[in-house]
């Protein structure tokens, strides 16, 4: 049998590859962090030519010669003489080799650059909510991703090729079954919610909360999840995000608004779930496919399960509680642990998908799917975006944003050029559900942990069963390894069902 010991002139290359990368994703990390405002456009450039580089690196006929001495090309499969993860190694390699080649050199440092530059020009229009500020650049990325699906290649919709970046094997086919189910019960389960005689009031978390005593609870809570500061860090952004350079070094970012305690909180608890994943790669594969996360919304189930599964739950609080009541005494004075976890749990119609609630956050991202589907397949166009936000929003949910940067401006990835990207938020809570179901069965106190801030048991059957694996196998199989089954929304929708049934007396 043949091992990985053999594919040494391959994963020496990779490595090189994934050491480029990974200096372009200090550069990103730099860029939402520190960078003086200045310096944007020089590291639009850097960024640039480290992508074109590892890019090159990628598809050069030296690793085309390489691959194809393993890889039959026809099914992109190697043979039955290797051992599993040389197969495995082999298949990704395959994969993100030859999605690499199919997009010119030209083409990768053009569109890294132009993404860079709209970022930056969101920002602004963000800041000031001028839709016209973003628009050129906006038509720009656009133009470019309906080119790369060109590039790409696909069998039904331009979409699936993009939607392929971020979900290995997940399409508009399978997607759209998938997004009725929920609608066809969320929609209604929200009604009920909205025509309950329950009503919650969350006034306590938007007092005054000291910025820094947010941020000291948000890292004992990373500590207690078992994120590790020796090989990580928390600092502030924009917009919160975890981004990896090797399991040695996974960076979490929050931001704290003092009117507003559960901001810090829930991004600290939701990037630390990223986190951990990243640091439970296996090191020994840095820079090959097995040491990389399987997929985004794989990714994203391990954030929910701990912001949601885990971070709102009552037995959480139960330990952690009286520590927070401690850090904000004079706040919190007088408020019962079922007063708080309520209030926590308020489900009410917003603007800002990043804090909507468990129940209407889906409904957030079906819109964004909707548009950004439309746009691609060229049914609609970058000046309507405005106009056709609000009218979703209206049909969704009930309300129209005043302006746009609470509406059509609020998230970065259209200016990043991340279309397909959204699908793997809904992706991610429906698997998120279904892994923690699947925990509580395998480790029967894990209730009782959890109550007693004992959270590492969990952590550590999440490395075991899925971050250890890398992309050993691919999202669907892996999924089926974990629970049994592919992705479903029936566990999501019964948990809500049943969360809510209970807060809201349904
Ligand atoms: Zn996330």
């Amino acid at each position: 049998m043949k091992t990985l010991k053999t594919l040494e002139p391959l994963t020496t290359r990779l490595l090189e590859i994934r050491r480029i990368q990974s200096a372009a994703s200090v550069l990103s990390w730099d860029q939402e962090t520190y960078m003086p405002a200045g310096g944007g456009a020089a590291r639009a450039e850097q960024l640039a030519t480290l992508e074109g580089l590892a890019h090159e690196r990628l598809v050069s006929p030296h690793m085309e010669s390489l691959l194809n001495e393993w890889i039959d090309p026809a099914t992109g499969q190697a043979a039955d003489s290797w051992d599993e993860p040389s197969r495995s190694l082999l298949r990704e390699t395959w994969r993100d080799f030859s999605r690499a080649k199919k997009l010119p050199s030209h083409f990768v440092i053009r569109l890294s650059r132009e993404c860079s530059l709209a970022q930056q020009a969101w920002v602004t229009a963000r800041t000031e909510s001028r839709f016209a500020k973003f628009l050129p650049s906006l038509k720009t990325v656009l133009g470019l991703k309906c080119e790369e699906a060109q590039y790409l290649g696909y069998k039904d919709s331009p979409y699936d090729a993009l939607l392929d970046t971020y979900e290995p094997g997940a399409t508009v086919a399978q997607l759209t079954p998938l997004f009725t189910q929920l609608r066809a019960r969320l929609v209604p389960l929200l009604k009920r919610v909205q025509a309950s005689e329950v009503t919650i009031d969350d006034s306590c978390l938007h007092q005054t909360f000291d910025h820094t005593k947010q941020l000291e609870f948000g890292r004992l809570v990373l500590v207690a999840m078992g994120y590790d500061f020796e090989r990580g860090r928390l600092d502030l952004s924009a917009h919160p995000f975890t981004t990896s350079f090797h399991p040695t070094d996974v960076r979490v970012t929050t931001r704290v608004f003092e009117k507003d305690l559960p901001s810090c909180l829930f991004s600290c608890i939701h990037e630390g779930g990223h986190g951990l994943y990243d640091q439970g790669l296996d090191a020994r594969y840095y820079g090959s496919p097995l040491g990389e996360s399987v997929s985004l919304g794989f990714h994203e189930s391990q954030s929910r399960l701990w912001e949601n599964c885990v971070g709102r739950s009552r037995a959480f609080w139960q330990c952690f509680y009286p520590i927070l009541e401690h850090t904000f005494p004079e706040q919190l004075a007088g408020l019962s642990l079922d007063q708080f976890y309520a209030a926590i749990n308020r489900v009410t119609p917003s603007f800002i998908r990043v804090e909507a609630d468990e129940l209407t956050y889906n409904l957030h991202i079906m819109l964004r799917v909707e548009i950004e589907q439309a746009l691609i397949e060229g049914r609609a166009r970058a000046e309507d975006l405005p106009a056709l936000w609000n009218d979703s929003m209206q049909a969704y949910l009930g309300i129209t944003p005043e302006q746009d940067a609470d509406g059509v401006l609020q998230d970065v990835h259209w200016s990043m050029g991340a279309f397909g990207y959204f699908p793997t938020y809904t992706l991610g809570n429906l698997y998120a559900v279904q892994f923690f179901e699947q925990a509580k069965q395998e480790i029967p106190q894990l209730e009782e942990n959890i109550a007693a801030g004992q959270l590492i048991p969990l952590r550590h059957w999440l490395e075991q069963k899925i971050h250890r694996w890398g992309r050993m196998f691919t999202p669907d199989h892996l999924a089926r390894r974990v629970t049994g089954h592919g992705v479903s929304p029936e566990p999501f929708l019964r948990y809500l069902e049943m969360k809510y049934g209970n807060l809201y007396r349904l």
